[in-house]
């Protein structure tokens, strides 16, 4: 009698190549760029706000050079030959946010928010280049999702939930939204340089959002961070226990999270928070202090 034939054995580390597929702005500032590739086959998406690390290629390289896992799957082990691949062949490593994933085509979709004015004077990062000009074809590696670094998001824990995001996380946001439970009340604080970055945001949750309209790169961190704080503090919260969820520039999110925490008498268990970017830092610049103690309550909330 035929045997069945066994399972494909698992890869060792969540580690794939990418092409893209298409690439095409969703607002002014926002790429979609939808990625295929042999290794998204077995894909899944375990829910909402589901992080990848992108690795871009340096200039005159076709592919990102990536060390090969050993098949044990030990990720510091990989994390350390990857670091010490010599710096002008080492990939840019970056963090992005699966928005969308589609079984039936293969693929996925990454939005990149396109930050800076498209020229390095203004601090225009590699993966923001890399974004702005990408081409069917092009190659990427992505590590991820994986539970090694994602925080489980459940965003109809609490009798309602609140959300904040800037632009360039505006793309999870959206996922954590789509995830809603039905009829659960939300209420999405989202900062945006303009009325046209705003996108639909379906939900089978009540949502509300409030759009705040102002330049988030603007020089001065804690002024910034103080004013996202003031608006937010302007508005009374619904009754009940919240869930909240925030992302987006470190300074602005730890304001945020010590405002509901400490003024508004929200528990810090239910506060899911994330710096995305620092000003004036790349992801490839050491951690600053206040990024550590960050890191530090995170480990401690559990
Ligand atoms: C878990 C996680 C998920 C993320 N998901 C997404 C996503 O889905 N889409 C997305 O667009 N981004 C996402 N980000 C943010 C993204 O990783 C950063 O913006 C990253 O710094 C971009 O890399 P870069 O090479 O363009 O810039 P870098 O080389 O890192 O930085 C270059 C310069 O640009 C500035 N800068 C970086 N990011 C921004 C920004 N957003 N706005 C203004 N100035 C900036 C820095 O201060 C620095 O001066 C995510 C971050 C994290 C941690």
């Amino acid at each position: 009698m035929p045997q069945p034939a066994p399972a494909p054995e698992p890869p060792p580390l969540p580690l794939r190549r990418l092409r893209v597929v298409a690439a095409r702005r969703v607002t002014p500032r926002m790429q979609r760029v939808t990625f295929g590739g042999a290794s998204l086959d077995g894909f899944v998406l375990a829910g909402p706000d589901q992080q990848v690390k992108l690795f871009f290629p340096q200039p005159g390289q076709a592919e990102p050079v990536l060390p090969v896992p050993d098949p044990d799957g030990d990720v510091m082990r990989w994390y350390g030959a990857y670091s010490a691949l010599p710096e002008a062949e080492r990939p840019w490593m970056r963090s992005y946010t699966v928005r969308a994933h589609d079984p039936a085509a293969g693929t996925i979709d990454i939005d990149f928010f396109l930050h800076g004015n498209g020229d390095d004077s203004a601090g225009e990062g590699p993966a923001t280049r890399w974004a702005r000009s990408a081409r069917p074809g092009d190659a990427v590696g992505m590590f991820g999702p994986s539970a090694a670094f994602a925080m489980p998001v459940d965003p109809g824990a609490g009798d309602w939930t609140l959300l904040y995001a800037d632009a360039c996380a505006l793309p999870a946001l959206a996922t954590v939204v789509a995830a809603l439970p039905p009829g659960q009340r939300a209420v999405a604080y989202v900062r945006l340089s303009d009325p046209a970055e705003l996108q639909p945001l379906p939900t089978a949750g009540d949502l509300t959002v409030r759009p705040r309209y102002d330049d988030t790169s603007a020089v001065d961190t804690s002024a910034d961070a103080a004013s996202a704080v003031d608006a937010l503090r302007a508005d009374p919260l619904p009754d009940g226990r919240p869930y909240v969820w925030l992302a987006g520039e470190a300074s602005t999110v730890r304001a945020l999270r010590r405002h509901l925490v400490e003024e508004r008498g929200v528990d810090r268990r239910s506060v899911h928070f994330a710096g995305y970017w620092r000003r004036r830092l790349t992801q490839d610049d050491a951690p600053t202090p206040e990024d550590l103690a960050e890191a530090r309550e995170r480990l401690a909330a559990g």
